[in-house]
């Protein structure tokens, strides 16, 4: 494997802002060239380790076809924090695709990542997780069904009226999805829980997704049982506290009105507020696996609508 060191800025501390890309040629023949990224947020560091984890099975010989590009921390400033945004001027690089080479350092950053990697590849799998406390399990549904079907997940999502003029504009598939080559965005583990089972999940759905495009032999694994949902609730607390879950596992169905979890406050130990599911048949997208500290605003819980979701 070859790797690769890509310059971005030179910061006011004298250090010099770059990414790494590792890249695979295949010893079995041509083929296209799939680009796997992660750490676009900084707070998501699962999607590296699944890198780590990849690189080293590609190293160990692993036989494909074609190249595969590995680009594990996208946002390097953002990873050294645990930020979600690049702490130097507080954007989220996830909505500055295509980029700017006159803008702030985020947008510059995604210019880089934009000329140097998602120009170079013809299919894109993009790794995300939940934040710092929340462990979120789904995938979304973009413009390859069977692709994005083949990482694995259980839940998959693709909004009714699309993605475009939606908050998601901006993001790192919106320029591949413009190239016209198979795009799939991956949410999986985090939070303050064990992330080897995420980890080792995302390894081998990261290898069907290779079976799937030709790259690496032989068939994916069959999926098992999936659902197409084309709403999701994003639950916030109201109350700051401990909170404290009730719901049933990522992935699982959740009844109508069921308590997902309770708001503590950390100094009276009163119950500050009761979260309920907001549909009649619901799915855990996006949860809190331990007792967690929330403020009002957070991410509490994602819930999939099953009313209305292909194979439910
Ligand atoms: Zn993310």
């Amino acid at each position: 494997m070859e790797i690769e060191r890509i310059p971005v800025a030179t910061l006011l501390s004298g250090a010099e802002l770059a990414i790494w890309v590792h890249e695979s040629r295949g010893e079995l023949g041509p083929g296209p060239t799939v680009g796997v990224l992660a750490a676009i947020h900084g707070d998501e560091p699962t999607g590296t380790e699944i890198c780590l984890e990849l690189a080293r099975r590609l190293r160990a010989g692993l036989p494909h076809r074609g190249r595969i590009l590995i680009l594990p921390v996208a946002n390097p400033l953002a990873y050294e924090a645990v930020r979600r945004h690049t702490p130097l001027d507080d954007l989220n690089l996830n909505r500055l695709f295509p980029g700017d080479p006159d803008g702030w350092l985020s947008d510059r950053l995604a210019r880089v990542i934009t000329r140097h990697f998602l120009e170079r590849i013809d299919a894109f799998v993009d790794l995300h997780s939940g934040g710092d406390s929340q462990t979120v399990d789904y995938v979304y549904l973009l413009n390859d069904e069977r692709l994005s079907r083949s990482f694995g997940s259980r839940v998959l999502y693709r909004p009714r009226e699309g993605f475009a003029g939606t908050r998601f504009e901006g993001t790192s598939a919106t320029v591949t999805q413009a190239r016209g080559i198979p795009t799939v965005t991956v949410e999986l583990g985090g939070g303050r829980v064990d992330q080897r089972p995420y980890v080792e999940r995302g390894v081998r759905g990261v290898l069907n997704l290779l079976r799937a495009l030709g790259v690496v032999e032989g068939e994916p694994e069959p999926p098992g049982p999936q659902v197409v949902v084309h709403e999701i609730a994003t639950i916030r607390p109201g109350q700051g506290g401990l909170l404290e879950t009730e719901a049933p596992p990522l992935g699982e169905v959740v009844p109508g009105g069921a308590v997902l979890g309770r708001v503590v406050s950390p100094h009276t130990f009163e119950e500050l507020e009761v979260i309920r599911s907001p549909f009649r048949r619901g799915v855990m997208i996006l949860s809190h696996l331990t007792r967690d500290v929330v403020w009002p605003g957070d991410y509490g819980y994602m819930v999939g609508n099953l009313e209305g979701a292909e194979g439910a």
